[in-house]
This record gives C-alpha cells, sequence and structure tokens, in this order.
C-alpha cells in the first residue's frame, strides 16, 4: 500500500511525476501538495486516519522538473522503450551496451548507451558498432524534457485516467 503509485500533477495540472503512496503523504502533511484523488480508502495512524493519495497536486508550480534526467538502466530501458537497439527485439531480457565500449574508453552519457538484448551484446561484446558489423537503430540522446514521459511504460490506473485524458488507452 505505501508503495503504490500516486501521479503526481504540477500546479498548473501537467503530469511531473508519478512517487510512492509513501511520499505522497510526506508531500501532504507538508502542505506541500493537495489531494485530488483517493481511490484507495484510509489508512490509520497512531494519530490520524489518512486518506491514501491516488493523485495530488503540487501547490507550487515546478519549473523545468525535467531537466535531470539521471542515468540509469531503468531510464535507458525506458527512453528505448524496451527495444534492443541493434536488433529491434522488444524483451524484458536488456542489458546495458556502451556503443562505444568502457575499455576503448566510451563515457557513461546518455549518448554513448543504449539497450541491447543478450544476444546482440554478446556478439558485439566490447567492440564499436563499426568493428562489429553492427548498426544503431537511431542515435542515443538524452530524453526530451517532455512532462508526459513520466507515463510512458506506466500502468495507468483508472483514478488517474480523468487527469490525463490524452494518453492512448491501448
Ligand atoms: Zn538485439
Amino acid at each position: 500500500m505505501l508503495t503504490s503509485p500516486v501521479l503526481v500533477l504540477n500546479l498548473n495540472h501537467e503530469p511531473i511525476n508519478v512517487c510512492q503512496v509513501r511520499r505522497a503523504v510526506v508531500l501532504l502533511g507538508k502542505g506541500k501538495a493537495e489531494l485530488l484523488e483517493n481511490g484507495r480508502g484510509e489508512i490509520s495512524t497512531p494519530s490520524a486516519k489518512i486518506a491514501v493519495p491516488s493523485v495530488i497536486r503540487l501547490v507550487n508550480l515546478v519549473r523545468r522538473p525535467f531537466v535531470q534526467r539521471k542515468l540509469s538502466k531503468k531510464e535507458i530501458f525506458m527512453r528505448d522503450r524496451h527495444t534492443c537497439q541493434y536488433c529491434g527485439l522488444q524483451t524484458k531480457e536488456l542489458t546495458l551496451d556502451h556503443v562505444k565500449p568502457r575499455r576503448q574508453y566510451g563515457d557513461h552519457t546518455w549518448e554513448n548507451v543504449v539497450s541491447a538484448c543478450i544476444p546482440c551484446n554478446r556478439v558485439k561484446a566490447g567492440r564499436t558498432p563499426t568493428e562489429a558489423g553492427m548498426a544503431l537503430l537511431r542515435r542515443p540522446k538524452a530524453p526530451y524534457p517532455n512532462p508526459y514521459y513520466v507515463l510512458y511504460n506506466r500502468t495507468i490506473l483508472d483514478e488517474w485516467r480523468k487527469f490525463i485524458p490524452w494518453v492512448d488507452v491501448g
């Protein structure tokens, strides 16, 4: 329950994040957010009953919240839509590949890290795509700071839908 996802809207109603109930309750408690939707009933604490939020809205406008995205496995897989950037296979069995290998002093940056399936990673090994005779589907780059990016590859909860009516349900 405490780790269930909560949709966080900016003051201007743009979705800016998905956090956990635990974090949302703290934001509500500190007056940094207001509860928009409570689709999950209440939790009891020693002092009070607290609504379990499913959608909250920040009381202050957060500007440019997406500029700094931390490079991580999860973020790279999300950017690449869980698709191997060499063969195009969509799979959960992905690895991180440094386009210019680390041993050739390739950087650990958005521009040099892509998702690769295990077979492609094995074939490429410690080589550049050119050396391995492989081609990238697209040039890797830092994800565009799109506010709706936060919803990619997320399960959209029913309680969220009226706040994000443009999201393709299919
Ligand atoms: Zn592959």
